[in-house]
């Protein structure tokens, strides 16, 4: 099958390319490389049934084209981290909202199967724990930029499930938990990537507030395989589904589990919220997804761990480490 992947080169899009083009998939990629990284499908660039393009998703011409000639649309193209979102709000609405009206206009036009990815922060401050997809959304107000992210991509599921309802256009929407492993830079702030380069440089772990905020981090192998299941399965259409893992930890257990199984001499530090990321942010305390309806519908059952989580990290920055100082 032909397969375009927007945001191909970021981190979820390129393990799902390297998925994908196994299988033996045509694979072509539309990836701006903002956040996104050549160095994540490097190894694939050169090999049969692989194809980068290095554009925007705003760039209509190009995007009926792609999508004319595709038989699956993964739109993985989106501004991401909060650390991003909370520097450059402007661009992280626009980015949003209107590439994924590119796509699925095309998508509309030409009768294409695709997957939306939203996100867990749509969720916002919920307290109902674990979160179900019918569930309220609850965000804060208009001057707290971080919830700009959540409704952006509050506002690209509405537009999905639209579609859906007005002409059975073949979408599912699908809510990523915390999603982490390799390829995930810290860049944008993400825990996992940043405590566990630290943890192997043996510098300080930051944890922001007292670190009893918890997350659930689903492995990307995981959540990719649940993604391709999704869009092969018809009963997914119209549907918003929860992918990532259950398992709960704090960020002060995740700082001790990352500094225990690399062995380093870390030391925590606890600083405010407001020194990372500056005045008007507000946390959410805990996010736990129902995973419920990503089982019924398409089997989902995610199998690897924190620990393996961490192991697999910790390895891909070693690797890091050792050729930095290698060129040093
Ligand atoms: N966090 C932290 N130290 C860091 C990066 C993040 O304590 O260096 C905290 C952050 O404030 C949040 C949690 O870890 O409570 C998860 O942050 P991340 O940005 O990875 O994801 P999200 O907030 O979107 O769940």
């Amino acid at each position: 099958m032909k397969i375009l992947i927007t945001g191909g080169a970021g981190f979820v899009g390129s393990h799902l390319a390297d998925k994908l083009h196994n299988e033996g998939h045509e694979i072509t990629i539309i990836d701006d490389l903002s956040t996104g990284r050549y160095q994540n499908v490097a190894h694939l660039e050169g090999k049969e049934g692989f194809r980068l393009i290095i554009d925007t998703v705003l760039n209509e011409k190009l995007m009926e084209e792609l999508i004319r000639e595709t038989d699956r649309v993964f739109h993985m193209a989106s501004a991401v981290g909060v650390k991003l979102i909370m520097e450059h709000p402007v661009k992280t609405i626009e980015t949003i909202f209107r590439g994924t009206d590119v796509v699925l206009g095309f998508c509309s036009r030409y009768r294409k199967r695709v997957l939306i990815p939203s996100t867990s922060e749509v969720y916002g401050k919920g307290a109902s724990i674990p979160f179900r997809e019918e569930d309220d959304l609850l965000t804060g107000s208009t001057d707290k930029h971080r919830w700009a992210y959540a409704c952006a991509k509050t506002l690209d599921e509405f537009l999905a499930l639209a579609h859906w309802k007005e002409t059975r256009l073949p979408v599912a929407v699908v809510r990523l938990f915390n999603t982490v492993g390799p390829r995930q830079t810290g860049q944008y702030g993400m825990v996992v990537p940043n405590f566990v380069k630290s943890a192997i440089k043996n510098e300080p772990i930051t944890v922001h507030g007292d670190g009893s905020q918890s997350r659930c981090f689903g492995h990307v192998l995981d959540v990719v395989e649940g993604l391709t299941k999704v869009i092969e399965t018809p009963e997914c259409f119209g549907q918003v589904i929860n992918l990532g893992n259950s398992e709960e930890v704090t960020i002060k257990g995740l700082a001790e589990k990352a500094i225990e199984m690399t062995g380093s001499t870390s030391e925590i530090r606890y600083i405010p919220y407001s020194e990372a990321y500056g005045e008007g942010f507000e946390d959410m305390q805990r996010r736990v997804p129902s995973l419920d309806k990503a089982k019924r519908i398409i089997g989902y059952e995610p199998t690897r761990t924190l620990e393996k989580i961490i192991n697999d990290v910790a390895e891909q920055f070693r690797e890091e480490v050792k050729s930095e100082t290698a060129n040093a």
